[in-house]
């Protein structure tokens, strides 16, 4: 089956590639019509490696999928070929202790796409466990499911603040998931987000969207914005979406007493943070790793209007030229939030 595949750091190609294709009797198989490429993807293309995971044999990209199921496996119940669906990309170990748990996205034997030595899904079908294949609402388009994958991770994160209504939250980080998390913590009953960044390109975006202020930490501190903002009290949330290590100098200045800081963006390097700080004023401090039970909830936000990523989806790319879209996308434009590559089928 033809597919996108990087063959080694640096090397893309789209060429033929033995995929498996037989569907076992709980697994649907999906026509794939839109895929979102993630900075996870870019990041395997221009360095080969995530931390522990290191490519060591040509891998398809890509993880943020929607599509047309095709064929169904004689157990499934629910979905029937014809449903448009978007698909959770990691595949746990149903039986293992962290699914029994819930807590399914920490299992240490989840298989996820495109991550070593799992392949993705930037190729015409894909064969995927039903329990992890959700219908897609009649007015969510193909583009928007694939939106989902993304979008799950600011649900996880807005999840994970346990956030009270009209609470003021700081995103740092006006990257595609700092704008994913800002919109599900106000979806999540947040008053405002503060969203920093240092590009004004990106936050020009993100201030789009009714609630949030962006701040333009090139031009001003952060911290004197939200203290300003809050009467000096502090943000009640304050998630770390940079992932960058300078990020955490400071970062627990923006809380206030007893509020709650959440961790999403994954630092390359071991960080270190003011933890006597944290503990004076008791912080909260969560942690996001990718979501579990999110989906469904994700999906009904965006059908209901009440959360539109529509507007991040900056560019849209033809499956044969998938090369050039993720030249696009390591470029790194600050114009660009969400690229996309669609498969040659029609439909919306
Ligand atoms: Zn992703």
């Amino acid at each position: 089956m033809e597919a996108l595949v990087l063959e080694q750091k640096g090397v893309l190609a789209l060429r033929d590639i033995d995929l498996p294709a037989d569907i076992g009797p709980d697994d649907v198989k999906i026509r794939i019509h839109t895929v979102g490429i993630c900075g996870s993807d870019v990041h395997y293309y221009t360095h080969g490696a995530i931390g522990p995971f290191v490519l060591r044999e040509p891998m398809v990209l890509g993880h943020e999928a929607a599509g047309t199921i095709v064929e169904i496996g004689s157990n499934v119940k629910g979905l029937v070929p014809g449903d448009r669906v978007c698909m959770e990309p990691g595949i746990p170990n149903l039986s293992s202790r962290a699914s029994k748990l819930g807590i399914y996205n920490v299992d240490p034997d989840v298989r996820f796409w495109a991550t070593p030595p799992v392949h993705g899904v930037l190729t015409p079908s894909v064969v995927h466990p039903a329990a992890f294949t959700y219908k897609l609402p009649d007015n969510v388009s193909f583009a928007e499911g694939a939106m989902v994958e993304p979008f799950a991770i600011g649900m996880q994160a807005a999840a994970r603040a346990r956030i009270s209504p009209g609470d003021v939250a700081v995103v740092v980080g006006c990257g595609p998931i700092g704008i994913m998390v800002a919109l599900a913590a106000l979806a999540g009953g947040c008053a405002s987000v503060y969203v920093s960044d240092f590009s004004a390109e990106k936050l020009e975006i993100a201030g789009r969207y009714p609630g949030i202020i962006p701040v333009n930490i090139g031009e001003q501190s952060l911290n004197d914005v939200v203290q300003a903002g809050t009467d000096g009290w502090g943000a009640d949330i304050v998630f770390e979406a940079s992932g960058s290590a300078k990020a955490y100098a400071g970062l627990f200045d923006l809380v206030r007493p007893g509020g709650a800081v959440v961790l999403v963006g994954l630092p390359v390097q071991p960080v270190s943070f003011d933890v006597s700080g944290a503990i004076a004023r008791e912080v909260r401090i969560e942690t996001v790793f990718r979501y579990a039970n999110i989906f469904d909830r994700a999906l009904q936000l965006i059908a209901s209007g009440k959360v539109d990523l529509k507007p991040l989806i900056t560019q849209t790319f033809d499956f044969a030229e998938s090369i050039a879209a993720f030249e696009r996308a390591a470029a790194a434009r600050p114009t660009d939030v969400k690229l996309q590559i669609r498969m040659p089928v029609g439909g919306n």
